[in-house]
């Protein structure tokens, strides 16, 4: 396992919309693997494909510890309610915004033994879902916050 370099905002790699996953290779394993060190070592929630430099369709999450989600080809297949509440990302450090999200989030997703999963989660680990997954499509959390915190606000947190 490894430790990967996470891309930060400005680039555009961030920007592009990432591929499906066609085949679970030794890579694609390997890549999860990684993923998930690079998300604990960086104290994170959930890393993107995109965030670690690879265009492709894939998502790990750990909300809980030790319950880690692997995600390939990630699908939101339904949602319900709402939530609003402080967002941030591995990749804008120091930044925070405020964000409406959907209170439950339900996946559809294939794992690493090329099986079909549905996730189901609220809260923070909706949240999580709606986020990791706009990494797919280029999209970051600031695009579709409400606002984002100021640096006052920023400090009083810290
Ligand atoms: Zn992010």
């Amino acid at each position: 396992m490894a430790k990967l370099k996470i891309v930060k905002v400005g680039d555009d790699t961030l920007r592009k919309v990432c591929r499906p996953v066609d085949k679970i290779t030794p890579r694609v394993l390997t890549l999860l693997d990684d993923m998930v060190d690079t998300m604990r070592d960086a104290g994170g929630v959930g890393l993107a494909g995109p965030q670690v430099g690879i265009l492709r369709r894939i998502v790990v999450i750990e909300v809980e510890d030790g319950n880690v989600l692997e995600l390939i080809n990630p699908k939101i297949i339904a949602f319900a309610g709402e939530q609003e509440g402080m967002e941030g990302c591995l990749s804008l450090p120091g930044q925070w915004g405020i964000v409406k999200r959907p209170m439950h989030v339900t996946v559809r997703a294939t794992n690493r033994h090329g099986e079909t999963v549905d996730y189901s989660g609220s809260g923070l680990l909706a949240r999580c879902f709606c986020h990791e997954l706009d990494h797919l499509d280029g999209k970051l959390y600031p695009d579709v916050a409400e606002r984002m915190l100021t640096r006052e606000e920023i400090e009083e947190l810290e």
